[in-house]
């Protein structure tokens, strides 16, 4: 991978017609740190918010050595990164061939279920195979509510009395229990995790199986940009505070005997990789980008966070003008030929923002990469390496990028 002392560096040297992502290990390797540094337990990444080979690597290096993941390709994923690393398989509804190949093939040993008919599918394969029901915990999901930007509490998860008759289940079976939850993805209301803690303590009363472990899923908010035209929302404790919060309540709800699993998967990612799109077209207040909500932007268009921007002018077009310092609004039209790829909210932008500048848009690396689709033949995949971190880059005027949420298929918080 080529690197580069600032994305300007990069877009400047390679003139790139193509969105080019900018990777900062360095910022992953540190949000990483934090997080550890932080959480009491084993933290786990989950695979799915980015898969890719670079990022798994970076993080296999600094000693992550626990992977969350919900499909073959991400066993392999993971275990290519590190071959010793553990993985726990929390998917709630698995296919019957894919937990035969997480028991067999994989040595996965800790799975998430929340309906009983579950159990029964991992119990067949756990006997076919003649393995030890003892050596594996089944991990209950739990059902929980809260605010989230990406709610995902409606699909998955047992209510609290179903999920004690599981648990009791689980353990006459044989197998080792453990309680799980995932509140959504990035949380706004730290009183979530709080819910949720009370409600696996609850369970935890109700029952007469031991738990063995406490896995809290993810959801951790990552830090993204502010729309300085809108009311700063209430600022998001540091990842170490809210981390403290909830070692806090678990003493608190008596759950801090057991063993504790965390899944952060935006919080680690999210600074670590940027996109540099050009502007193919300036068209009164819109930009023409080559990038779009098909590539590399789907989770900002869901209209749920505000990304960092920032205009690389291309000197080699306008030498005698500088960047202008007046910020406005430009409506944002993706790559594909269809009207569904618009950013549902504008891009601040300095006023002179022309065709054939540079824009990088920050803060991409959670659900990005492994988002983007061949809709149309476009399909990003050139990276480069960044040493400076994005919020360090001297650019003179910050732009953002900010999405308002709109009604119509697709929108979040349907
Ligand atoms: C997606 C997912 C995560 C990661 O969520 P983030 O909000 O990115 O931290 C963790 N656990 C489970 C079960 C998930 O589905």
């Amino acid at each position: 991978m080529e690197r580069f002392e600032t994305a300007r560096d990069a877009a400047l040297s390679l003139r790139p017609d193509r969105p080019v992502y900018g990777f900062r290990p360095s910022v992953l390797k540190a949000d990483a740190r934090e997080f550890m540094a932080g959480f009491r337990g084993t933290t786990a990444y989950a695979v799915k918010t980015n898969d890719a080979p670079v990022i798994l690597s970076a993080l296999s290096e600094i000693g992550v050595s626990a992977f969350d993941v919900a499909s073959p390709a991400e066993f392999e994923a993971a275990r290519t990164a590190n071959p010793q690393s553990d993985l726990y398989y929390m998917h709630p509804v698995k296919a019957q061939s894919d937990i035969r190949l997480a028991l067999e093939t994989y040595g996965i040993r800790r799975l998430a279920v929340d309906h009983e008919d579950e159990i029964a599918k991992i119990l067949r394969i756990v006997r076919a195979l003649d393995l030890d029901p003892a050596d594996i915990t089944l991990f209950v999901r739990l059902a929980t509510k809260g605010h989230a930007a990406y709610e995902l509490s409606k699909k998955f998860g047992a209510a609290p009395k179903h999920a004690v008759e599981l648990v009791e289940r689980i353990d006459r079976i044989g197998f080792r229990v453990g309680l799980t939850f995932h509140v959504g993805s990035q949380i706004e209301d730290l009183t979530t995790y709080e819910r949720a803690l009370a409600t696996a303590a609850w369970v935890r009363s109700r029952v007469d199986a031991e738990i063995a472990a406490l896995d809290i899923g993810g959801g951790f908010p990552a830090r993204y940009g502010h729309d300085p035209k809108r009311r700063a929302p209430p600022p998001m404790p540091a990842i170490g505070d809210l981390l403290g919060n909830i070692h806090s309540e678990i003493e608190e709800w008596g759950l801090d005997d057991l063993p504790l699993i965390a899944e952060p998967g935006r919080v680690i990612v999210a600074r670590s990789l940027s996109v540099i799109t050009r502007v193919l077209l300036k068209k009164g207040q819109r930009v023409y980008i080559n990038d779009g909500i098909w590539s590399s932007l789907s989770d900002a268009w869901t209209g749920k966070i505000t990304l960092p921007a920032r205009l690389i002018p291309d000197p080699a077009r306008r030498a005698k003008r500088s960047t202008s310092e007046k910020l406005v609004p430009f409506k944002v039209c993706g790559a594909t030929c269809d009207s569904v790829d618009i950013l549902s909210r504008p891009f601040w932008l300095p006023e002179n923002v022309d065709t054939g500048d540079w824009i990088e848009i920050g803060h991409i690396g959670a659900y990005s990469l492994s988002l983007r689709t061949r809709f149309n033949g476009f399909y990003p995949d050139t990276f480069v390496e960044i040493a400076t971190p994005y919020e360090d880059e001297e650019s003179g005027v910050e732009g953002f990028a900010t999405m308002e949420p709109r009604g119509g298929m697709l929108s979040a918080g349907e």
